[in-house]
């Protein structure tokens, strides 16, 4: 509540006082397993964390959004007529915001007067928890409340993820915003990315908790491989379809069909296939080793996908490689691997609750003592997504 009550003082300072204020929080989210592949039709397992954007609204009469984050300091003001000038792809942090409003202005909503938006985060960003998302949706959520348009969650995720493609340059998957719209407290999504079609799958708090650790490298997916990986499995898809096949995703193929045809692609895209292909087989019987309970084994596919991420994916820095070793080298580790696009950011270590405290003094302790520098641990409680907090 310290966070909101700031923000709201904040906000009043900034754009005056209002009556009509109201209050929204969208989580970050972690990734229990499914990497890399949401952009290749399989199936994925996030979940929504307890930190959160916070977003205070007032409409405002001007004919202008005014956007303020405590992040930045300056208030940023668009009127509605450049709205459609802004130019996609900008570094300017309000235009995930900004392509908010011009998308749902495009699709649904004559503009009559403006909003002023304040915005305030416990997500440490660039860690691969999703902050992006987070702001994006945050606003797709307030403003469909505020405005009385109805978007169904998953039509929240999709219309966030266009925006993230088209107006920050990040060709990402659905993953990210779909985990914050849908998330639930004490459960991981199970969402198959090809239909959009999710599950709920109850993960006990009072058993493990999920532990990120970062290796304070920080990572972009702009420039950091990611949209190479992405063209280069659907080059790979396209060679594949040349031997007979007509299929949409990588995820659609079997291991034998391309242990059969491999040889029309290049090495690196026959990595990126086995990667993919495996993955998937790991999240399915991962979330069926969860639902069984037999958290032990479940923890073993976590640190598969570590390996199959550095070997095959190719998006593992030694920082995370060192850090995933340490850590399956602690009692009561059930698993690790490095978390999201890879090339930075986090590992996400899977721990049993009674061993949480002894494993982030060690596991701080060797990461001081050979990066001579101090790493951030966020320990992850699995919470609820996106939503109105009424004041
Ligand atoms: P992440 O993995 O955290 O999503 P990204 O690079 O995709 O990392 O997104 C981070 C970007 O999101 C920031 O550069 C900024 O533009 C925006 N962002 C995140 N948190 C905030 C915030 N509190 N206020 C304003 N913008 C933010
Ligand atoms: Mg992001």
């Amino acid at each position: 509540m310290e966070t909101i009550d700031k923000l709201i003082e904040a906000h009043s300072g900034k754009f005056g006082p209002s009556g009509k204020l109201r209050v929204f929080a969208c989580p970050g989210r972690i990734n229990l397993i499914g990497e890399h592949i949401d952009y290749n039709g399989g199936h994925v397992l996030p979940a929504a964390v307890d930190k959160s954007i916070y977003l205070v609204i007032t409409p405002n009469d001007r004919k202008s959004f005014r956007f303020f984050s405590t992040a930045f300091g300056n208030v940023n003001e668009i009127s509605i007529n450049d709205l459609y000038k802004t130019s996609p792809a900008n570094n300017n942090w309000w235009i995930y915001p900004a392509g908010v409003i011009r998308t749902l202005a495009e699709d649904e909503w004559p503009l009559e007067h403006g909003y002023d938006m304040s915005f305030a985060s416990t997500i440490p960003v660039g860690s691969g928890m999703s902050s992006s998302a987070a702001l994006t949706e945050v606003v797709v959520f307030a403003l469909s409340t505020l405005l009385k348009i109805h978007l169904t969650l998953p039509h929240m995720a999709a219309l966030g993820q266009r925006i993230e493609t088209e107006f920050a340059g990040v060709s990402c998957g659905i993953m990210d915003q779909f985990a914050v719209v849908t998330g639930k407290r004490n459960c991981a999504v199970m969402l198959n990315t090809k239909n959009l079609e999710y599950e709920y799958v109850k993960v006990d708090s009072n058993v493990v908790h999920w532990i990120l650790v970062n290796s304070m490298v920080k990572h972009s997916l702009k420039d950091s491989g990611y949209n190479e990986r992405r063209s280069d499995c659907e080059t790979s898809v396209e060679k594949l379809n040349k031997c007979g096949f007509n299929r949409k995703y990588i995820c659609d193929f079997t291991m034998e069909e391309f242990e059969k045809n491999k040889e029309v692609l290049i090495e690196r895209e026959q990595k990126r296939v086995y990667h993919a292909i495996t993955e998937e087989s790991r999240t399915v019987q991962f979330e069926k080793l969860m639902k069984r309970g037999d958290y032990e084994s479940a923890g073993k596919l976590l640190t598969g996908s570590h390996e199959s991420l550095r070997d095959n994916y190719e998006v593992s820095i030694p920082e995370l490689d060192k850090m995933v070793e340490w850590a399956m080298s602690i009692e009561g580790v059930l698993g690790s691997r490095m978390m999201g696009g890879g090339f930075g950011g986090c590992t996400i270590n899977m721990v049993k609750k009674e061993n949480v405290s002894a494993f982030k003094e060690i596991i701080s302790d060797k990461f001081r003592k050979e990066f001579r520098k101090e790493t951030e641990i966020y320990d992850c409680v699995i919470g609820d997504g996106v939503r109105e907090i009424i004041l």
